[in-house]
Order: C-alpha cells, then sequence, then structure tokens
C-alpha cells in the first residue's frame, strides 16, 4: 500500500478571477502541470481550473512587490504554484527578514507568520489565513508562561518554536525541531521547563537523563501524536515478508516510541533531503512518519522512483489557506490578515530568538 496523496483542493468559488485568453490558461496550466509533478491527482483540466489564480497571484506579487513564502505542509499549487520560498517554518522566517521586498506574505499556521513578523518588525506581514491556529500553538499561552515562572523560579524555559510571539516573550529561548536537544543541554542549572510539545520533551527528558530534569507541558501535535511505534513495527513486518528494508523517516513532535524505530528523525526539510538521498542511493522504500505535505514535497522533486509506504496524516490548519485566500489577501488585505505585534512584545521574543542562535552555534 503506498501513502496517500494530498488531494487537489475544490475552489471555493469565493472570488471571480480575472480572465485570461485560453492560450495563457493553457500555458499556465502545462506549467503547473510540470512543476507539481503529480499527474494523477493534478491532472490538466485541475490545472486548468487554477490556472487563473496563480496567473493574477502571480502578477499581483510582481507589480506589489511581494515575496511569498508557504510551509512545505501547504498543498502543491501553493508549493510549486506561487510561493518564492518553500521550508520550514524557522529557515522561513529567515527568508522572509533577508528578501528585499518590504511586504511578505506568509502561506501556512498563524504563529509562523508572527514569527516572520519578529525578525522584520519593520516589514508588512501578510497572513491570508487567520483562523489557521495550531494544536501546540494554542495549548499554552502567556499567562500559562507566567504561572510556571511563579512556580519554578529561577528555573529556564525553552519554548518550541511552534508557539505565539506573546509566549516567545515570555519565556528564555525558543528552540526548533533540529537544535532542542543542542540548546536545552546548554541551559545553565540542573533543572529546565520545556514548553509546549510533550512528546518532543519526553525525547528530550529521556536525552537529558543523569544530567538535567526537564519539567514538561501538556501540549501536543495532533497530526504527529497519531503515529505509534506498533503501527510502525507493523509495517515493518509486512514489508520485511516481501522482501522490502523500510527506511523510516519520522519528525521529532512524535513520540518515542515511533522516534526508536526510526532510521532518521529531522524537521520537515531534513526528511525531504534525506529521502531525496536515499533515492538516489537505491534505497526507494520509504514511509514518512509526518505530515502529508512533506510526501507531496519528494514526489514533485525526487528523480528517482521511489515507493512511499504508509500513510500520512494532513494537518487541517495547513491546508485551511487556498490560492483564493491569497489572492484575496494579495487584492485587498482584511485588517485581520495583516500581522500587528506590540513592540514590546516584539522585542523580548527577539531576545528569545537571539539566544536561540546564540546557543545553537
Ligand atoms: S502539523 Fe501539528 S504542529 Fe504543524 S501546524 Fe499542524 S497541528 Fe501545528
Amino acid at each position: 500500500m503506498t501513502m496517500q496523496m494530498t488531494s487537489a483542493p475544490l475552489l471555493r468559488g469565493s472570488l471571480s478571477p480575472k480572465s485570461y485568453s485560453e492560450e495563457e490558461i493553457e500555458k499556465e496550466a502545462i506549467r503547473l502541470q510540470k512543476v507539481i509533478n503529480q499527474g494523477t491527482l493534478w491532472d490538466i483540466e485541475t490545472c486548468k481550473t487554477i490556472a487563473p489564480l496563480t496567473l493574477e497571484i502571480n502578477e499581483l506579487k510582481e507589480k506589489n512587490d511581494v515575496f511569498l513564502i508557504a510551509h512545505s505542509y501547504q498543498t502543491p499549487d501553493i508549493v510549486y504554484g506561487v510561493a518564492d520560498s518553500v521550508s520550514d517554518s524557522y529557515s522561513l522566517s529567515k527568508a522572509a527578514r533577508d528578501a528585499p521586498q518590504q511586504t511578505i506574505l506568509f502561506s501556512s499556521v498563524r504563529f509562523m507568520a508572527e514569527t516572520a513578523k519578529i525578525v522584520s518588525p519593520h516589514k508588512v506581514v501578510l497572513h491570508p489565513s487567520p483562523e489557521a491556529g495550531c494544536t501546540l500553538s494554542d495549548s499554552i499561552t502567556a499567562q500559562d508562561v507566567r504561572d510556571l515562572k511563579a512556580k519554578y523560579p529561577g528555573i529556564p524555559i525553552a519554548c518550541y518554536i511552534n508557539t505565539t510571539a506573546e509566549v516567545k516573550a515570555e519565556v528564555d529561548v525558543c528552540v526548533t525541531s533540529s537544535n532542542y536537544l543542542k540548546i536545552c543541554e546548554k541551559l545553565p542549572g540542573d533543572k529546565l521547563i520545556f514548553v509546549p510539545d510533550k512528546l518532543m520533551g519526553k525525547h528530550l527528558t529521556e536525552h537529558l537523563e543523569g544530567k538535567k530534569e526537564v519539567i514538561n507541558y501538556d501540549g501536543e501535535c495532533y497530526v504527529h501524536a497519531t503515529f505509534t511505534g506498533n503501527k510502525i513495527r507493523s509495517w515493518k513486518e509486512r514489508t520485511a515478508k516481501d522482501g522490502i528494508q523500510l527506511q523510516v523517516l519520522s519528525h521529532p513532535e512524535c513520540d518515542s516510541d515511533v522516534i526508536a524505530e526510526s532510521d532518521i528523525v529531522g524537521s520537515s526539510e531534513v526528511l525531504r533531503e534525506e529521502a531525496l538521498r536515499l533515492g538516489t542511493e537505491g534505497k526507494p522504500d520509504i514511509m514518512l512518519i509526518t505530515e502529508c505535505g512533506t510526501a507531496d514535497r519528494i514526489r514533485a522533486e525526487s528523480e528517482n522512483e521511489l515507493n512511499l509506504i504508509g500513510t500520512c496524516v494532513m494537518c487541517r490548519y495547513m491546508k485551511m489557506t487556498q490560492l483564493e485566500d491569497i489572492l484575496q489577501a494579495l487584492r485587498e488585505p482584511h485588517p485581520d490578515q495583516i500581522i500587528e505585534l506590540d513592540e514590546g512584545i516584539i522585542k523580548l521574543a527577539q531576545n528569545s530568538l537571539e539566544e536561540m542562535f546564540r546557543l545553537a552555534e
């Protein structure tokens, strides 16, 4: 059984796209089909349907000097049709900061657009889907962090980057899925508080056993919490009977028993790079334990035939943004589609991010 693909989104019909000639639509649809590279779902007729949207979005980006960035978990029409930069949340914030354009459109969930605003406060940051939250960032508030500080005075607090600006402003340091072990190990003292991901906190506890005590919070990513070590073991047994040597690649937001069954653990960018590398090394049988967008990217970008085994899970928040939302935000953004943060919050949140850069070295 091969991994499911992200379905081509049905247009909501909430906007009237600009009119283009048949020739322009045909040409754009051919381009889209080529870059999305998943002919079964994204056939030429589907690509013709979305072509007027991608044409107008790309026109408006150029006309208004907008840099459009998209997280890897966005749908392929956004990732390959209109994005200027695609990566994980941390790399994208740096891309937002370094882009010469003064307007950034961030196609993803809310906390990521906020992180872009924290690192580029002088830029306009547009976020087309204000309702696109995240179970991790929604699991903790700034008041929750203040309560932890009152309960455990003097103990350093590290927060995963999947948090709101207000939470980042309250903690000592931010971490990402690629540096959380290294940074937490370097924090002073023999105790630390880790928020909000309890599963990442569980690996951290195991990693620091005998060195530091970790006080964990209770949040989780509902996508990555779905996977279990048992499911992976049963896939391994099944595929081994067919002579398949499965390579298991998982994200650190998964539980420890999943990590224990994995050959490679890393952020969505690391998993994409590693899957492409395995393809070039003649190891095409890959099980991806993460959100479906990573598999879509690997399919589109691999030059080798890969056998993606198992099932992925789609994040309902990540899939809230559609081309129509992006077009609407570019034409005339609503006030809640423009990220506004208090200056004091930005300054404090910047300190937590700068501390991350310093400790990650
Ligand atoms: S995949 Fe998980 S961590 Fe990422 S946005 Fe969705 S709920 Fe949040």
